[in-house]
């Protein structure tokens, strides 16, 4: 019996077969979602100083994940943009596709693979939550969020993710985002710890 155990832990220390529960394969792939750092959320329409200072931040923890790890979205809007929801309780035209504003940060972009790129038409994407929903099932993940806003689409992106994967670990770097404002930057960091987002 002793020797079968060591037998084992010897096989899965080489590698030979990766440890399952329930039948699934439990690896680790670290994800890293950039929301929105396009330039209107910068230097644009709704940019702010502190959303400047996360520029490079964002960019030197890109760098540190495989780029087939990095997904990035896009806030999209279209010309109609006032006659939206979001429109009339935000009446400030921004990323209207096509536009300068609309545009990822070029770094972050050249940073990006062009089919991870990810165009929402508001605050959460479904699309992305149903793809790493979908990723999550072949492989673990570990989700780990950055970009703006902290209190509008950075909150909703993560919310959507741990309602989707309420197993695996979400958390949201706070140095590599920024909020309409530090207060409500600083309100969004505390729900969402109390939803059990790391905050880190
Ligand atoms: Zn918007």
């Amino acid at each position: 019996m002793r020797m079968l155990i060591s037998v084992e832990t010897k096989v899965i220390a080489e590698g030979l077969f990766a440890p399952r529960a329930n039948g699934k394969v439990v690896g680790m792939r670290k994800i890293l979602v950039v929301v929105d750092m396009q330039k209107d959320f910068i230097d644009g329409a709704l940019g702010t100083a502190e959303a400047q200072k996360i520029v490079e931040p964002v960019i030197e923890k890109m760098k540190r994940y495989d780029r087939p790890d990095i997904y990035v979205t896009r806030d999209t809007h279209s010309e109609n943009y006032l006659e939206t929801a979001e429109g009339k309780k935000l009446p400030v035209v921004h990323c209207v596709r096509g536009t300068k504003g609309w545009q990822l940060h070029p770094e972050i972009e050249a940073l990006t693979g062009p089919s991870h790129i990810l165009d929402k038409p508001t605050f959460g994407s479904l699309e992305l939550m149903e793809l790493l929903r979908q990723e999550n099932e072949k492989e673990s993940l570990e989700i780990e969020l950055v970009g703006l806003c902290t209190d509008i689409c950075v909150v909703s992106n993560a919310m959507l993710l741990k309602a989707a994967m309420p197993e695996i670990t979400i958390r949201v770097d706070p140095l590599c985002c920024a909020g309409v404002t530090p207060k409500s930057h600083q309100a969004a960091l505390l729900t969402m710890k109390m939803c059990q987002i790391e905050i880190a």
